[in-house]
């Protein structure tokens, strides 16, 4: 606290982010990074950005990022809007599209930056329960709504809906703006981006942190119709002409082009999900099925927090989540294989001792 702050900032409730321990041999399974390094086309496109030309500014328009996301996706770069992750384009989503006076929706177990959002941004928020095998019930947002936002597949859960839903919500709800958070969608899910020409209120926002493995870059994209774009580089380009450093720029408009790495990478990742899935549940586990790169588990006789200290002990982390209804579960990020293995049989042995 102090004098000298503004009133709002007296209000916020900052994001707490998943630690970032700087302990050697740590098996780190908590933010759900992407085991694999990037591309070493990626590599290479940074090294050679970073030369002489870095006394210049970026490009403010990001035209060379902006064009791989369009031609990957087969849109327009008027359809596309990059920012320096997704939580900024989030951040930027929230202030230039969602509507004051009526709530935004958003699931009451999601990514916890919503309601930070609504906060800095003076939105109010209503939450909707997730249903009792803890999916998103996109019938439950047929109600008056400034906006709607869900992750797709959902965050901490894993659990996706399909694109049918998504279009049955469109359909009936064509007087706010429908987002959905895609940060896992290549882990398994449907993308909606396919709906983005259908439907002029639809933005599907995605990330380079998880699938294509550069969360240190910070890039995330919008897409959605031209109108909503607009809205959001009007919101950018007052707060900041270059979000995005020349490397970043570099750096994630060749992952977006090198096809080979990420289709490697994102299938194996999904084996492992797979395996490590059967695994836990023969140690007694219960596992929402999951399309992202994580499991959210509980076990009917073990306490979540006290087995997330018992790995912790042995240099494991997987995130804990002190909140109602999902404290007695852990969500647990898909490692390599050897890091899968190791995890089960700390909890082979944690679970087995009396
Ligand atoms: C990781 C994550 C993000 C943020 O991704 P960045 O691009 O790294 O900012 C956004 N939404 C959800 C649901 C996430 O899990």
């Amino acid at each position: 606290m102090s004098k000298f702050w503004s009133p709002i900032v007296h209000q916020l409730t900052p994001y707490v982010p998943g630690e970032q321990p700087k302990i050697s041999n740590l098996i780190k399974l908590n933010t759900n990074e992407n085991p694999y390094g990037p591309s070493l086309k990626v590599l290479n496109a940074i090294e050679i950005e970073t030369g002489n030309s870095l006394r210049l500014y970026s490009d403010p328009t990001s035209e060379r990022l902006v064009n791989a996301i369009a031609q990957y996706y087969q849109l327009k770069p008027q359809q596309i809007f990059v920012g320096n992750g997704s939580d900024e384009v989030l951040a930027h989503t929230f202030q230039a599209l969602f509507q004051h006076g009526k709530p935004l929706l958003f699931p009451d177990i999601t990514y916890s930056f919503y309601p930070v959002y609504c906060k800095l941004y003076g939105i109010e928020a209503k939450t909707i329960p997730l249903n009792t095998h803890f999916e998103v019930d996109l019938s439950d947002y047929l109600r008056p709504n400034g906006g709607i936002i869900f992750s797709n597949p959902n965050a901490p859960t894993g659990h996706g809906v399909g694109p049918g839903e998504i279009e049955m919500l469109l359909r009936q709800n064509t007087d706010s703006v429908v987002v959905v958070d895609e940060a896992y969608i290549d882990f398994g899910g449907e993308s909606t981006v396919a709906l983005i020409n259908e439907y002029p209120n639809l933005l599907v926002i995605q990330t380079f942190s998880k699938s294509r493995s550069l969360a240190g870059l910070r890039v995330g994209f919008a897409m959605g119709s031209e109108a909503l774009i607009a809205g959001l580089i009007r919101v950018k380009d007052s707060f900041n002409s270059y979000p995005l450093d020349s490397i970043a720029i570099s750096g994630a408009a060749a992952a977006m082009q090198d096809r080979v790495h990420f289709e490697y990478t994102r299938k194996r990742i999904i084996t492992s999900r797979e395996q490590l899935t059967a695994e836990l549940e023969t140690l007694g586990f219960d596992i929402i099925p999951s399309q992202a790169n994580f499991l959210f588990v509980t076990h009917p006789q073990h306490d979540a927090a006290a087995l997330a200290g018992d790995l912790r002990i042995k240099n494991i982390i997987v995130r804990y989540f002190n909140k109602p209804r999902i404290d007695q579960y852990l969500r647990i990020t898909i490692g390599t294989d050897d890091e899968c293995k190791i995890l089960v049989d700390a909890l082979r042995n944690i679970v087995n001792t009396p």
